[in-house]
């Protein structure tokens, strides 16, 4: 039988620890026998990354814009251990936040379902995908404490001299006070981000602020999300039947747990950071939930939520079988390899990822699984079994 051919190279970014264990034997198990892998490679393994002074982390966003779809490994972030463990020349930045910037990207966190494992919202039928905006508000604030009584303003000085001024509060006492920014650009970004996605995956979207309260701030979001929408995506979700919604952050919660899920929702940086652990924790497991990056300018990059598995790696350097869950790194390499296939009209690829997804759920449904998912199943007749095993079971229904 003739392997499934690619036309462009994925870009593949290689990471850390036991997720680049996994990395490896993904491909040979589960790619290379049925495709003609075609990747640009980048190793952001941290040893790389050192010894490249970080660069091939940028080399990899740019490659992203020019092929337009990439699939990542989990890799380390360092921390002041990591600097001492590696003998790093410096505390290299996040390698996700380089891409993110790079790419000026918004970072979807959808759940994988599988029978025998129910999320804590019983009604929960299918995915809610989170979008969370990754820029400013309470994360770059300019915070202070207020020892004695006086006033705090907002000042703003504009490049011609002109000034306006805001009182914040008039102190009789001790208090705190805070300032916050964003940046129409950023929000015009988030939500270009958001309208792509919603139609790359077919789902509608929900986005939610607090503008009854916040009119200036929360409702400049909104008006931009409904000029974004209205400029250029209105049409397109007519076309696709799906429907942009527009709620309060409190009416949202309230929807999100009454709902079946199947949709995608948009959150402010604060909602989305507080949000997306609630979801992901009802959803059963962090091996179970994926994560793509989207660019405002359609460019995607898909990985696994999770991070290198560092205990399961010392693990496995000691000789000792691990059961780390590969799921979500599969379904990195089946989302990047499906996006390949629809952007290059290569109806075998984007099958292929089909089936590789399948068989994968398949695995698990018939009671084959790691021992993160063995603990969290209900299904009657199951079993544990290690990295490798699970793949090849997955192999086996392929
Ligand atoms: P982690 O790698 O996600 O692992 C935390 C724990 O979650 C594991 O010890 C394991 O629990 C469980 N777990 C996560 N993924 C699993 C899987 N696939 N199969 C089975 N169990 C899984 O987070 P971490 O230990 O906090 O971070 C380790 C390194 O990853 C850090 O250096 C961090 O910088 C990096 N990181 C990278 C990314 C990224 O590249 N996107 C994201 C997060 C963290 P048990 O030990 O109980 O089995
Ligand atoms: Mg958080």
């Amino acid at each position: 039988m003739s392997k499934i051919a690619m036309t462009t190279p994925l870009v593949e970014m290689d990471g850390d620890e036991m997720t680049r264990i996994i990395w490896k034997k993904i491909k040979e198990i589960l790619l290379e026998p049925h495709i003609d892998l075609k990747t640009e490679y980048y190793d952001l393994g941290l040893a790389k990354r050192d010894e490249t002074d970080d660069k091939i982390t940028a080399a990899s966003a740019e490659a992203t814009k020019k092929y337009g779809v990439a699939v990542k490994c989990a890799t380390i972030t360092p921390n002041a251990q990591r600097v001492e463990e590696y003998k790093l020349k410096q505390m290299w930045r996040s390698p996700n936040a380089t891409i993110r910037a790079a790419l000026d990207g918004t970072v979807f966190r959808a759940p994988i379902l599988v029978n025998g494992i129910k999320p804590a919202v019983k009604n929960w039928a299918k995915p809610v995908t989170i979008a969370r905006h990754a820029y400013g508000d309470v994360y770059k604030p300019a915070e202070m404490k207020i020892d004695k009584p006086g006033k705090v303003e907002l000042v703003y000085t504009r490049a011609d001299g002109t000034v306006t001024r805001e009182l914040l509060h008039e102190f009789k006492g001790p208090g705190i006070a805070m300032g916050m920014h964003n940046l129409d650009a950023s929000i015009k970004s988030f939500a270009r981000s958001c309208f792509n996605y919603a139609l790359s995956v077919k789902q509608p979207l929900w986005f939610s602020t607090k503008d009854t309260i916040l009119k200036n701030y929360d409702g400049r979001f909104k008006e931009i999300f409904e000029e974004v929408f209205r400029e250029g995506y209105e049409d397109k979700f007519r076309q696709a039947g799906l429907e942009y919604f527009y709620t309060l952050i409190d009416d949202a919660v309230a929807r999100v747990i009454r709902s079946d899920g199947g949709f995608i929702w948009a959150c402010k940086n604060y909602d989305g950071d507080v949000m997306s652990d609630m979801v992901a924790t009802a959803f059963g497991s962090l091996a179970m939930m994926t994560s793509v990056l989207v660019s405002p300018d359609g460019y995607f990059e898909y990985e696994a939520a999770h991070g290198t598995v560092t205990r399961h790696y010392y693990k496995h350097l000691k000789g000792e079988a691990t059961s780390t869950n590969a799921t979500a790194t599969i379904f990195a390499w089946t989302g990047a390899l499906r996006k390949r296939g629809e952007l290059d009209a290569l109806k075998e690829l984007a099958a292929f990822a089909d089936r590789l997804e399948k068989a994968t759920l398949d695995t698990i449904e018939a009671g084959t699984m790691t021992r993160d998912l063995y603990g969290l199943s209900d299904l009657p007749s199951k079993r544990a079994v290690n990295t490798e095993e699970f793949l090849r079971a997955v192999a086996g229904r392929l």
